[in-house]
């Protein structure tokens, strides 16, 4: 039994949006966290040795840097630190030099030759117009913006890199943008996978893909700060089974899955309701290694060595098969991966010469392999002796993320498939995808819009939605940093 106005189950980044937009409200908000931290794709921990720290889920936050809550929260002026790689992300490639999103938009188009004024052409208005892209892009998605430049700068974009003719004449152009379409996890190419194409891939030139000092566990302390400074209070090593658990709250935040939910509402939800839900579709798995290594990463080329970001799934082709055999559930030996050694970007996350790399592969929706050797050889392929420089290591399949966290059915890191429709209807097509039929219950995860990434979105809009219907509050509550 609970005293507050607001209980919000689950400490992610969407549940301390939702809660601190609560309680800069005025409300008293209550969170219930079932892990023994805060933070759930926020957390930062040292795995091996107490000097060096590890991502445990995200590192890179292009969307915290660029999204209206972090706007308006203000990360900087509370004392994070975004620290920004010369090169947003590199891609490798087999016999020949690594394609590189440098920060510099015309240092880029440099490096890509005979595409690089297809690249400007493809960027630099995006970059031009980022806020209004962005805004657009993690928008509650339920409503036209009053100004149509974004929709009117994406569409054709999305269209065309979203489809099988992308258009670029050079193979770097086409794997660097294919890389950045990666990060939808699902089949390639694809409408939804365009459209996170053009949001991330400009975002690179323009506020950045950046690294928090320290470790993303820092933009997790923003928040609980600012939480607490406004009488929030936290629960960790906190469970919630059943909603009936929340009785006392006059309105429930839930940062959990649609499965989640429905064991939470444990059948009092309508059937109808109850039934769409069941229907959300879960996307391929994350399985991850943490090594802790003694040296950087040996990239064949130096280059790669100067980004916060690597993609290592090969040219485009390659890219769109193997992500396209995850989708359908096929196992493959040689995934995508994705890898950061956060020392590059943050020279203090080496300690006396040892240092984290954090990476993991695209697989199956609950595979239970082993990933650690597919990653080391994903790596070894462009940094031949990366192996003999690793001094420890762990893995964390598909699976395993799942038992981690249960908002990540069979290891979806993105708490849903990355469809086009489930893009714009997750988690159920509703009017208000926030509120539930329960009174007072709302869903505020990555499984609502925008969907998944550090963007704190779906737990503002949420939190707003509950804010106009429960309290009657349509006003945005300031989120700023007490002056
Ligand atoms: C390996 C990995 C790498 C990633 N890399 C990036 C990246 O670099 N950049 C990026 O932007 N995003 C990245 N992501 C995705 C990002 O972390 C998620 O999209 C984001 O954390 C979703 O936020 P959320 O608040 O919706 O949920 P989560 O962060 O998943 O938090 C949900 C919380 O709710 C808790 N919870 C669930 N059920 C209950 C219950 N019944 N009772 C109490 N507590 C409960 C969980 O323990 C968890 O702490 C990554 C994710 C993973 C796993």
């Amino acid at each position: 039994m609970t005293d507050v106005d607001v209980a919000v189950v689950g400490s992610g980044p969407n549940g301390l949006a939702a809660a601190v937009t609560m309680a800069r409200a005025g409300l008293r908000v209550e969170i219930h966290e079932r892990a023994g931290d805060v933070g759930g794709g926020l957390r930062t921990a040292s795995l091996f040795d107490s000097e060096v720290v590890h991502d445990l889920c995200a590192a890179v936050h292009p969307m915290a840097a660029a999204s209206r809550f972090f706007r308006e929260f203000g990360l900087t002026a509370r004392g994070v630190d975004l620290l920004h790689p010369e090169i947003s992300y590199a891609h490798p490639l087999d016999g020949r030099p690594a394609a590189l999103a440098h920060r510099d938009l015309a240092a880029t188009c440099a490096g890509l030759g005979a595409d690089g004024a297809r690249w400007r052409r493809l960027m630099a208005p995006l970059v031009e117009h980022s806020e209004g892209v962005v805004d657009f892009m993690l928008s509650a998605q339920r409503s036209l913006p009053g100004d149509l430049t974004a929709p009117a700068l994406l569409a054709p974009r999305v269209l065309r890199h979203g489809g099988p003719f992308h258009g670029f004449a050079t193979e770097e152009a086409a794997a660097l943008l294919t890389g950045v379409a990666a990060h939808a996890v699902g089949r390639l190419p694809s409408l939804a996978s365009g459209a996170i194409a053009v949001m991330l891939g400009h975002l690179g030139h323009g506020t950045g893909w950046p690294l928090p000092r320290g470790g993303s566990a820092a933009i997790a302390r923003a928040l609980t700060d600012d939480l607490a400074a406004h009488g929030g209070r936290i629960r960790t090593g906190s469970p919630v089974g059943d909603l009936r658990e929340l009785k006392g709250a006059r309105t429930v935040l839930l940062d959990v899955a649609p499965k989640g939910f429905l064991t939470l509402a444990g059948g009092r939800l309508p059937d109808r309701y109850a039934r769409a839900l069941a229907r959300f579709r879960y996307g391929p798995g994350a399985a991850k290694a943490d090594f802790l290594v003694s040296a950087p990463v040996p990239w064949r080329d130096p280059d790669v060595g100067r980004a916060g970001t690597v993609h290592l799934g090969g040219d485009r082709a390659t890219i769109l098969r193997q992500e396209t055999r995850a989708a359908r559930g096929v196992p493959t030996r040689e995934p995508f991966v994705m890898l950061v050694d956060p020392a590059v970007t943050d020279p203090g996350r080496a300690v006396r010469g040892r240092r984290p790399v954090w990476a993991y592969a695209h697989v199956p929706n609950g595979d239970t392999r082993d990933p650690l050797p597919m990653i080391r050889a994903a790596i070894e392929r462009h940094a031949p002796g990366f192996t003999d420089t690793v001094l420890a290591e762990r893995a964390v399949t598909a699976a395993g993320f799942e038992a981690y966290n249960p908002n990540y059915v069979g290891g979806d890191i993105l708490a849903g498939a990355v469809t086009l429709g489930q893009s714009l209807l997750r988690p159920v097509p509703r009017v208000d995808p926030y509120r539930t039929p329960l009174p007072g219950v709302y869903l505020c995860s990555a499984s609502t819009p925008p969907g998944p990434g550090v963007h704190g979105m779906a737990g503002y809009w949420a939190a707003r939605s509950a804010l106009r219907r429960e309290f009657g509050i349509r006003t945005a509550p300031d989120l700023g940093p007490a002056s």
